[in-house]
Order: C-alpha cells, then sequence, then structure tokens
C-alpha cells in the first residue's frame, strides 16, 4: 500500500472562504436564501452545486469539517452528527431492514452493543456477536447467517486494546456483499480503515478528534454515493432521523482537528513511555506499542507509520476494589481525572468493567478476558511522564501497604 499520511491531506484541505480569515466563516444559519426559485428547486433534486438548502441536509460549516475528516480518512466524503452513537446508530440502520443481520466483533463500545442486543431487535434485525480474533469463527457466523448485511468492529477495541484485522475481515464482508462498519475512535490517523477495505468508517468525535472534552459529536466517513444516499431527502437515515452537528461545534472541532496528528504522537508517546516503565516494575499492563501484545505485528502491518501506538493503556490490578482505592489514590496525586471517555489532554483513568463496559453482560467479560482490576488510562498530554509513572507508582504502592 503506498504511504499515506492523514495530517498532510488535512493541511492540504485547510479551507479558506471568501472572508479570507484564515479560519472558515461560521455559518450560522439554519436555513439558506436563493437568488432564483429555479436554483431552489434543483437543490432540492442535489442537482446544483455550492448551494445550501437547510442546516439538517448541509451546512458551510458542517461541510468544511467534513471535507477535512474525508481528507483525514482518504474518503470521498463524510458527515457528522450530535454524538459518536448517533454516527453509529445511523450507520448501522442505514444498511438493514426487518429479516436482517449484523455480525459484530464481541467487544465493541457499550452503547453500541446494547443498541444491538437490545434495541435493534425490536425491529427484527439480530446480531450475532463473535470474537472477531478469530477469523474462521467470523467466517462461519456468516456463512451461517446468509442475510447478514454488515460486518462491525472496532479497530482497536475497549479496554483490551486489541486490533480488528480490516483488510480480512472486508474481504469476508464483501465475500456476501455485506458492508464492513469500523469504530475508528481509539485511533484517528494511526490507522485509516477505508484504505484498508472498509465501506463505512464511523468516529465519536468526542473523544481524541476534538481533544478537549467541552462537546459530544460524531462523524461518519464514507464514499460520496453512500454519504448522500444518507442525507437523502426521501429515505436517507441521517436525513430523517436527523442527527445533526450543530455548525458552531462544527468549527470548533474543525480548528482543533489541525492539532490531532501532534496530539495523537503525545498521547502515543506517554503511554509507550509508561508501557515499558510498566514493564520495569512487574505491573500487569497491556499496550498494543510493544511486542508482548498479541496483535502487535498487525497493528505493524496496517498502521500509518508516525503517529505511535495510540494512547490507551491499562494495568490490571486483580480485584475491583484494589483497581478503584488506586483510582481514588491517583485523583488525590493529580495523575488525573477519575472520569470516564478518553481523548482528553488531561489522563482520563477508570475501572472498565463497572464503567464503560458496564452494558456487556459479565459472561461476555470474562470472555473477552476482561478482568475486573482492569484500570483503563487515556494518557494525557503530560510533558515531564517520568513524574506521572512516579505518581502512579506511588498510589499501586500505598493500596497495596
Ligand atoms: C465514546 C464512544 C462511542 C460513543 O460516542 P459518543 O460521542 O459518546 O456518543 C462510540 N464508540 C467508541 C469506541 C467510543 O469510545
Amino acid at each position: 500500500m503506498q504511504k499515506f499520511d492523514p495530517a498532510t491531506a488535512i493541511q492540504r484541505i485547510n479551507s479558506c472562504d471568501a472572508s479570507r480569515g484564515v479560519n472558515p466563516a461560521i455559518s450560522d444559519s439554519a436555513t439558506f436564501t436563493f437568488p432564483e426559485a429555479r436554483l431552489m428547486t434543483d437543490t432540492f433534486h442535489g442537482e446544483t452545486e455550492g448551494y445550501f438548502l437547510y442546516s439538517r441536509h448541509w451546512n458551510p460549516s458542517n461541510m468544511a469539517l467534513c471535507q477535512a475528516l474525508a481528507a483525514m480518512e482518504g474518503t470521498e466524503a463524510a458527515w457528522v452528527t450530535g454524538s459518536g452513537l448517533a454516527a453509529i446508530t445511523c450507520a448501522l440502520l442505514h444498511e438493514v431492514k426487518s429479516g436482517d443481520h449484523i455480525i459484530s466483533s464481541m467487544t465493541t463500545y457499550g452503547g453500541t452493543f446494547a443498541f444491538m442486543a437490545n434495541y435493534l431487535t425490536k425491529f427484527g434485525v439480530e446480531t450475532t456477536f463473535v470474537n472477531f480474533q478469530d477469523l474462521d469463527a467470523v467466517r462461519k457466523a456468516v456463512a451461517e447467517h446468509p442475510n447478514t448485511k454488515v460486518l462491525y468492529t472496532e479497530t482497536m477495541n475497549n479496554p483490551l486494546l486489541r486490533i480488528a484485522n480490516v483488510p480480512e475481515l472486508s474481504t469476508i464482508a464483501h465475500s456476501i456483499g455485506a458492508k464492513l462498519i469500523v469504530d475508528n475512535t481509539f485511533t484517528p490517523m494511526i490507522f485509516s480503515p477505508y484504505r484498508l477495505g472498509a465501506d463505512v468508517v464511523v468516529y465519536s468525535m468526542t473523544k481524541f478528534i476534538n481533544g478537549k472534552n467541552d462537546c459530544v459529536a460524531g462523524a461518519i466517513c464514507g464514499s460520496g454515493d453512500y454519504i448522500n444516499s444518507l442525507i437523502d431527502v426521501n429515505n436517507g437515515t441521517c436525513m430523517l432521523l436527523g442527527p445533526v452537528l450543530d455548525p458552531m461545534r462544527s468549527s470548533s472541532i474543525l480548528k482543533n482537528l489541525h492539532t490531532l496528528h501532534i496530539r495523537m504522537q503525545k498521547h502515543g508517546e506517554n503511554a509507550m513511555y509508561l508501557a515499558k516503565r510498566f514493564k520495569e516494575v512487574g505491573f500487569k499492563y497491556n499496550y498494543p506499542g510493544l511486542p508482548e501484545h498479541p496483535d502487535y505485528a498487525l497493528f505493524n502491518s496496517m498502521m500509518n507509520p508516525g503517529y505511535g501506538y495510540g494512547g490507551m493503556i491499562s494495568i490490571d490490578m486483580g480485584t475491583a476494589e484494589a483497581a478503584n482505592r488506586i483510582m481514588e489514590i491517583m485523583q488525590q496525586k493529580g495523575v488525573g481525572y477519575l472520569a470516564v471517555s478518553l481523548g482528553y489532554f488531561t489522563t482520563l483513568f477508570s475501572n472498565s468493567g463497572k464503567s464503560t463496559s458496564s452494558e456487556v453482560p459479565e459472561d461476555i467479560q470474562k470472555e473477552m478476558g476482561m478482568s475486573e482490576g482492569l484500570i483503563r488510562f487515556s494518557m494525557g498530554l503530560d510533558n515531564d511522564i517520568e513524574a506521572t509513572f512516579q505518581l502512579i507508582k506511588e498510589s499501586v504502592d500505598e493500596c497495596r501497604k
């Protein structure tokens, strides 16, 4: 595969508009005027360029962000939503009707799991959850369900940080005419799933992409025809369910997107440093950037060079009690915040089983290999990471006393 650099692609797109501001003017309008009535009719039918109709469909600020996201992903187009879950649920709903089937990785974001396991079933859409590390199991599930329309996975999953083999999964999906939808929330820039064979890439921009924890937002990236079908006025899932992102937010997220490559490098550098130090002191750690991780080779085969191995790292403290105590001490010492979510400039940590994966039933948590004492860190942009390591070490020692 030819070398692809998402950061360069975004920079090339950095749009300047008629205002001559270095940032695109914020388009703070729900509706737009037309100089001629005929143009309004043509725009309704998707037959004009450069005209906007109504902001639930398109808005110039949203379009500027979408062009930058598409450049980053290597897709033709993108569309932005009011949350990551809105992007995921719309992308899924758009592919299925009653009687259809989804095959999903057993390990997905809790809300995604709940949507497929508890909600889509109301409409006669069943999901089979499979261990996606086992490609033969995926092939078997596909063979058993010829009505499968979607294979769904996260590139890097939560909280075990396993990596999905996107090229192989894409081959399996396409062999039966199904689509591969990939949630790349944990690894923007590091992986470009569309370029690896996925049909649709979804994001919670709430996390790394925005990186400021000041809003909830999502994105759907794919081919131009696909994005147009999502916002078709007659049967587009996004147009009809209406989860569009507010243009004021699009404008602020676009400015943050331009520093994403530097942030990803620093998050990854800090997590890698900690992984090595955790290894030295004998903590039970999990990080996909070291050769001990079962998907290290796969990671290397799929990654865009130069952005590191991601900002997520976990340690296993054995019991939920120990994990909780250590997290409280770490917060007191200023390591970061005891909070869910990720991709923030300050380190965030949580006990996965009791928080972000609590929608996943305990038996499945066990089958995934999740320990109840897991502490998941989203490493911040700390300048002195050795000092952070010392504080974590002190917190663990204090708990063990
Ligand atoms: C947070 C998250 C979501 C949901 O996104 P929201 O912006 O909270 O709606 C989906 N997938 C992953 C991997 C996430 O981390």
